[in-house]
């Protein structure tokens, strides 16, 4: 399949005001590309950058206005039109329309929509699942939860993924009075990076206050009155257990924003509901193009490119200006992403969720210091490392996959 280029005049629509969007806005720019560009977000705010809302945003060490994706000293020459959601795509004629009905037509369109955090249901009937626990995507969820006076407070955080993690982090170093992880494994995040990467990231933990469940799947949540008629929760397991707590963060994954994308000839991955797109993030409809959370890039030539870090929605953004514009092609770096929790700095390399073997080639999981290896069939995939910032970048200046192949994967072929 091939996709023409957009015009240097043409008018190119970005649906999504995030990381990938704002960065797919400031490549097509810098390869020359002199048409209106309109940015679509649905929030209220201008496009900011995700990672400290787990982290340093929660603490107070990071403010707003230092998340802001734009430089208000070399500000992007585009049309934001913020505050409504985009509801539908129209390939004929091309365009989006947003929910206040209007038809925007375009000469291209870009997919940038993100993801949204997935809820835990509630136990009661009457009580909406999503208003009970915090989670975090947005500004309003870091918002509201960095306002929420923590001291002292019983803070169950469910989920064992890196934001999770980050999440208790944060909490103990706000003066809650427990945090404890609802990992479902005894090891957090144990089945995707190896028992030893998660042993030596619950050590860490531990080491700090933070306490761990019994490693059954949390299931429901309920709110219950405290001792003082306040409101408190029960995080509710698999094996019956029940956890209380003042505070819950739901941090159990996310889902792409694509459901505006249902009626839409564009194809969703099966596995995720991503859009799926080759590896320049050309969807099967010519002109659209996708990247970032939204979007499950995959080919014959580089295979599924993992959904939900940073530098893939970074990256990808770049990939998709240069063969919008018709500039060179940019190739993808392998895989990478991190994450801080405490004293630590966990980064990751490569296609660890291909791995059948994890292979611990230096450290141990009692100190906070280790590196890991990842193969396949005995081919080494990726590696992660704690507190190893040499090897890990060591690693990414040596290994590079190769440009760009334009074909979308038959259905079939998106398996991990
Ligand atoms: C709290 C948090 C911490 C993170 N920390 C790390 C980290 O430490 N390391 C790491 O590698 N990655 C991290 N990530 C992941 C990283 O931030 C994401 O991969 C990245 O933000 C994805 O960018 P995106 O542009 O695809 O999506 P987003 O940044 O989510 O932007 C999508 C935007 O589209 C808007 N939108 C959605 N639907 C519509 C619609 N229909 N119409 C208009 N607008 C719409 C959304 O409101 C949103 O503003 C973190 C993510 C979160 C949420």
């Amino acid at each position: 399949m091939s996709t023409p280029p957009l015009a240097p005049e043409g008018h190119l629509l970005i649906v999504g005001a995030g990381l990938a969007g704002y960065h797919t806005a400031r490549g097509v720019r810098a390869h020359g590309h002199t048409g209106p560009i309109t940015i679509f977000g649905e929030e209220h705010r201008p496009a900011y950058d995700r990672p400290a809302l787990s982290k340093a945003y929660l603490t107070g060490a990071v403010a707003e206005e230092d998340l802001l994706l734009d430089d208000p000293e070399d500000p992007l020459d585009v049309i934001w039109i913020s505050g409504v959601g985009v509801v539908s795509l129209s390939t004929d004629p091309l365009g989006v329309i947003t929910q206040d009905g209007v038809f925007h037509p375009g000469d291209a369109v870009v997919i940038t929509t993100g993801a949204s955090a997935l809820g835990l249901p509630s136990a009661t009937a009457e009580e909406t699942p999503e208003a009970l626990p915090y989670v975090l995507r947005n500004m309003e969820d870091a918002l509201a939860l960095r306002d929420t006076d923590l001291r002292g407070t019983d803070v169950v955080v469910v989920g064992g993924g890196f934001l999770a993690l980050e999440a208790a982090a944060t909490c103990m170093d706000r003066g809650a009075g427990s945090v404890t992880v609802a990992a479902g494994e005894a090891y957090p995040g144990s089945r995707r990076l190896g028992e030893p990467v998660g042993e030596a990231i619950r050590r860490a933990h531990e080491a700090r206050g933070v306490e761990f469940a019994p490693p059954s799947r949390a299931q429901a949540i309920r709110r219950c009155a405290g001792d003082q008629g306040q409101s408190r929760y029960e995080v509710l397991l698999a094996d019956g257990q029940a956890l209380a707590a003042d505070i819950v963060i739901c941090a159990i994954g996310a889902e792409p924003r694509t459901e505006w994308l249902l009626d839409a000839p564009v194809q969703l991955c099966p596995h995720n509901g991503a859009v799926l797109c080759d590896d320049t993030g050309a969807t099967a409809v010519p002109g659209v193009y996708a990247a970032g959370d939204c979007a499950q890039w995959a080919s014959h030539s580089s295979g599924l490119r993992p959904v939900g870090h940073w530098q893939e929605a970074f990256e990808e953004a770049a990939v998709v200006a240069a063969a919008l514009t018709g500039a060179a092609p940019v190739a993808l770096q392998e895989p990478y992403f991190w994450s801080d929790q405490f004293n630590l700095r966990i980064q990751g390399v490569g296609r660890i969720h291909l791995a059948d073997e994890v292979t611990v080639v230096d450290g141990t999981p009692e100190g906070a210091d280790l590196l890991v290896h990842y193969s396949r069939q005995g081919e080494n995939v990726g590696i992660l490392g704690i507190n190893r910032l040499r090897d890990v970048t060591r690693w990414r200046r040596s290994s590079r996959i190769r440009p760009a192949a334009r074909e979308v994967p038959a259905r079939e072929t998106v398996t991990v």
